[in-house]
C-alpha cells in the first residue's frame, strides 16, 4: 500500500523531520514484516537518515553548502539559477528504504527520517510505500 505526505517548507534550505508521519502510515498498513520505501519525486529535494539533533541539522546543510557552493559557474544556472539544489539532491539520494520488523520500523534508537528541502520554500509531496 501506498501513502502521500503533503510538506510545506519554510526555508530555503531545511530538514523536515517526518519519521513519526512515516511510522503512522506503516502502522496503518498492517504488515508484520516487510519493506518501506520513502520516496521525493522533486529534483530539489533528498531523503535522509540520520541524528535529528539541532547542531547536526545545521552542520548537515553548511556541509552540502561547502561541497556544492552556490552559484559556482554552473550551466544550469543560466536557465533558473538553482544548479546547486539539483547537485546537492544527487549527493542526498531521492529514496531510503527501512525494514519493517513485527509492524514497526527498523530505525536505530538515534535514527530519524528527514525531507532535505534544498530550493524551498516549496510545498512538497513525499510517497511512503509499504510492502
Ligand atoms: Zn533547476
Amino acid at each position: 500500500m501506498g501513502m502521500n505526505i503533503e510538506v510545506q517548507t519554510s526555508q530555503e534550505t531545511e530538514l523536515v523531520d517526518i519519521t513519526q508521519r512515516v511510522k503512522e502510515t506503516v502502522g496503518g498498513a498492517g504488515i508484520r514484516n516487510g519493506l518501506c520505501v520513502v520516496y521525493t519525486p522533486h529534483t530539489t529535494t533528498g531523503i535522509i537518515i540520520n541524528e535529528n539533533e539541532a547542531r547536526l541539522r545545521e552542520d548537515i546543510l553548511s556541509a552540502l553548502d561547502k561541497v556544492v557552493p552556490k552559484g559556482a559557474g554552473y550551466q544550469h544556472d543560466q536557465i533558473d539559477h538553482n544548479a546547486h539544489s539539483h547537485l546537492r539532491a544527487i549527493l542526498l539520494g531521492p529514496s531510503a528504504i527501512i525494514p519493517i520488523e513485527n509492524g514497526s520500523l527498523a530505525l536505530g534508537t538515534w535514527q530519524s527520517i528527514f525531507l532535505v528541502e534544498l530550493d524551498g520554500p516549496r510545498k512538497r509531496t513525499v510517497h511512503v510505500s509499504v510492502r
